[in-house]
């Protein structure tokens, strides 16, 4: 099932969108009746995916991110793969949508992608065992966590770095019954004369710490909430974006997430 969440004619919903997803003028969003935890329940109203804005799909309590989660990345960051899962957070004001800018603030002069597949979680949990951490997953999607990476290394801690608002992109949609185990990440920067590179091309395949030992491991710390997402780290390839690009984190089995970049107003 692919979950999202989206602006209509006349408000705010969360939806499933239904069809083929080749053919994005065949699909449907259908409305969920309140929240898409647990087994949701449709009001029947549907709009035309082509009619809607997609919003970030989750309204998150918290985001999670977990550092250098990738030998090759912790590499090029000067630094050994940690033997334990590094936790940081991203303010949930941090969270931006498809399609919608990321800010890029005029105190940094280097603002980064992180393409990073993003763990939604659905109901409350704490003390989970790495094995059952399926039980408490809704699905995936992907994410891009930005880091003004000048003030990461400056400040000696990551909070404003990694904190600005639209700093954490989300999206298009959650997609549940996923095997996180495998799937290609990319992260592709698109420039305003046209051309493109692949700056990220990983695999989930080499994560030092699985999912089920991180959701081990953050839930030991705090308890976590439906709609806390848990970004897993990021492939090697992180690189400096210039306002006027455009940058898409695409995963396989889920989709691409697109965003302009755009000097703050
Ligand atoms: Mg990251």
């Amino acid at each position: 099932m692919r979950l999202a969440r989206i602006a209509h004619p006349q408000g705010f919903a969360f939806v499933e969108i239904r069809g083929d997803d080749s053919d994005p003028a065949e699909q449907v969003c259908a409305e969920i009746s309140e929240h898409p935890f647990g087994t949701p329940e449709f009001t029947g109203r549907e709009w035309p995916l082509g009619e809607v804005r997609l919003l970030a799909p989750i309204l998150a309590s918290k985001v999670v991110c977990v550092g250098k989660n990738y030998a090759e990345h912790a590499e090029e960051m000067g630094d050994r793969a940690p033997a334990e899962p590094l936790i940081f957070l991203k303010p949930n004001t941090a969270v931006a949508g498809p399609g919608s800018p990321i800010a890029y603030p005029p105190s940094s002069e280097r603002v980064d992608h992180e393409g990073e597949l993003a763990v939604v979680i659905g109901q409350p949990c704490r003390d989970v065992a790495a094995a059952r951490a399926p039980e408490v997953i809704l699905g995936y999607t992907c994410a891009n966590d930005v880091t003004a990476r000048d003030q990461q290394q400056s400040d000696g801690q990551w909070t404003r770095g990694k904190g600005y608002d639209t700093f954490c992109p989300l999206g298009p949609w959650i997609v549940t019954d996923l095997d996180p185990n495998g799937l290609d990440v990319r992260t592709v920067l698109h420039h305003e004369d046209g051309t493109s590179e692949v700056r990220q091309d990983g695999n989930t395949s080499q994560f030092i710490h699985t999912i089920g030992e991180i959701v081990e491991y953050v839930t030991r710390v705090m308890t976590l909430l439906p709609g806390d997402v848990i970004l897993t780290g990021t492939p090697a390839g992180v690189g400096p974006m210039l306002p006027g690009d455009r940058v898409t984190v695409e995963i396989e089995g889920i989709g691409a997430l697109t965003n302009p970049v755009a000097d703050r107003a």
